[in-house]
């Protein structure tokens, strides 16, 4: 099993997981990359997954239905993303290119936002969340509440610590660097700063990440943290409880630079 990040517009990717034989893509955007991606290396398309239903997630489905065949569309079932899919909740199970799929609830950033989980037999699990969960951040809450993110972001971080997290966008810098003015006694994410500078200096990408990198440098994912959540009343966070502490980075973070 492969798993490929493949670069489009300006800071999305869209992920394909493939056998060397079929592939199936997640949040095709656009249609182009994934297209170049099966012709370069020979695939066929077997199936697609959306998590949110954006267009930087679904602009391609339209581009891509010829080369996916009879092949199926997974997507969330309480959000509308274009026609014909097989709509998704939680707890449901997607199979796709014999692989298993666990679909999660996650809203927050789009009011029907789903994750999906693949355990694969003795190795780390893969998760593709989409705009919930970003490298040292989270997705901006659109359409849902702090209390949702907060609550979606708690099932990720229940997730085992060595799941790989596949996100939409590269945004990590970006949200280190807030994720430093929140927590600047954090030395884990000193470090993980450095790397991640490393990555990108070297034209490399920050993801997939990790369940564990993301509990110990994510504020999104330590709003119970003291120092975090010292910096969220400061910022005027009603009270300590997670979702409101979660309140509190999200509308700070909507105007960091
Ligand atoms: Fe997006």
């Amino acid at each position: 099993m492969h798993l490929v990040a493949l670069p489009a517009f300006t800071d999305n990717y869209i992920w394909m997981l493939h056998d060397r034989q079929r592939a199936l893509v997640v949040d095709p955007g656009d249609a182009a990359p994934v297209l170049a991606a099966l012709d370069a290396q020979g695939l066929e398309l077997a199936a697609i997954l959306v998590t949110d239903h954006h267009p930087d997630h679904v602009g391609g489905l339209a581009g891509l239905r010829a080369r996916l065949g009879d092949g199926p569309v997974f997507g969330p079932a309480r959000e509308r993303i274009p026609p014909p899919y097989i709509a998704q909740v939680d707890g449901d199970v997607v199979q796709a290119c014999g692989w298993d799929f666990e679909v999660i609830d996650v809203p927050g950033h789009t009011a029907g936002h789903i994750a999906y989980v693949h355990r694969p037999a003795g190795r780390a699990p893969i998760l593709f969340c989409g705009d919930t969960l970003f490298s040292g951040g989270c997705g901006r809450l659109f359409e849902g509440t702090p209390a949702q993110m907060h609550h979606s972001l708690s099932r990720l971080a229940d997730l085992p610590g060595q799941t790989q997290v596949c996100c939409a966008h590269e945004y990590t810098l970006s949200n280190l660097k807030f994720a430093a003015a929140v927590e600047p006694g954090n030395a884990a994410l000193q470090r993980y700063i450095a790397a991640c500078q490393a990555l990108r200096a070297r034209g490399e990408y920050t993801l997939p990440s990790s369940i564990e990198v993301e509990r110990s440098v994510n504020p999104f994912m330590r709003c119970d943290v003291p120092e975090v959540v010292a910096s969220a009343i400061a910022q005027g966070a009603t009270d300590a409880s997670g979702p409101a502490v979660l309140a509190a980075l999200r509308e700070w973070k909507n105007g960091f630079r």
